[in-house]
């Protein structure tokens, strides 16, 4: 690969991102559809980068669907400009557009960060930010005005970089995989669940469910339980109390009951 593993993680996550983003711009554009994309915050989130204006949102939401469709013309071997979006574009439909051209771009985006002279230019197009009002709005320009609010969770394991439990893991939209992310100062490292052969999806997997399920009916009450083998409650009860019997949450495992009274009933025999 040419580029860095890292910056092939950021254009990625851009590239996912981009339609949820298109998609917002024009939500705000047009408040009559910002409900569909309430999942998304409305800041400015640095205090370097100028408050964006109405007039942002109509061109960064079509420079940006410009730019992935004509990427998405060009990995389908025509090489031609990129449309734009109609000016009454809606919210739902700017989305869907950038969402067919960005799962073009993604199913070659390998093929494309092994080639010099375009992944540099993809990566100018998408994950650059620029300082003041973007002749050319990116991904990254939009994302950093008007983030996605994302509502991610810290993982229960620790970065596999600066080794701190500052991981914030992220559901896959769009059909796509779940992203971590360490959110630690200078330490940029990010993977979904699917890079280093799903290593991450391991590490950072939760806890198991607990191995006791209630609603299965192999798991009986008590008095079930007695019932099934033809024993009292109190002589299963005795079971228990001499370690033969080890009940989960009040239920008894069908199969081990009945192991145990067909033991009980070899001993009397
Ligand atoms: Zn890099
Ligand atoms: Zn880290």
């Amino acid at each position: 690969m040419l580029i860095c593993e890292r910056c092939y993680r950021s254009l990625r996550r851009h590239l996912e991102d981009a339609a949820d983003i298109v998609g917002h711009l024009r939500s705000i554009a047009d408040p009559t559809k910002a409900a569909v994309f309430d999942r998304i915050r409305v800041q400015s989130s640095s205090i370097e980068i100028p408050a964006p204006v109405a007039a942002d949102l109509i061109d960064a939401s079509n420079d940006i669907t410009t730019t992935l469709n004509m990427w998405a013309n060009h990995v389908a071997g025509e090489d031609r400009p990129g449309a734009g979006l109609p000016a009454g574009a809606m919210a739902d439909a700017a989305h869907d557009v950038v969402q067919l051209a960005v799962d073009v771009i993604l199913e070659d985006l390998d093929r494309l960060a092994n080639d010099s002279h375009q992944v540099y230019s993809l990566c100018e197009g998408v994950m650059v930010v620029h300082k003041d009002a973007p002749d050319v709005w990116t991904v990254a320009d939009a994302a950093v005005r008007w983030p996605l609010e994302d509502s991610p969770r810290w993982a229960q394991a620790a970065c596999p970089v600066c080794d701190l439990m500052a991981v914030r893991i992220q559901p896959g939209r769009n059909g796509r995989p779940s992203r971590y992310r360490c959110t630690t100062e200078d330490c940029d490292w990010e993977a979904n669940s699917k890079d280093d052969g799903g290593l991450w999806a391991s590490v950072f997997a939760e806890p198991a469910p607990a191995e006791v399920r209630p609603h299965d009916p192999r798991w009986l009450t008590l008095a079930d339980a007695a019932r099934l083998v033809e024993r009292t409650t109190g002589t299963v009860r005795n079971w228990v109390t001499q370690n033969l019997l080890a009940p989960q949450m009040g239920r008894y495992w069908q199969d081990d009951v009945l192991a145990v009274a067909a033991q009980k009933r070899g001993e009397a025999a």
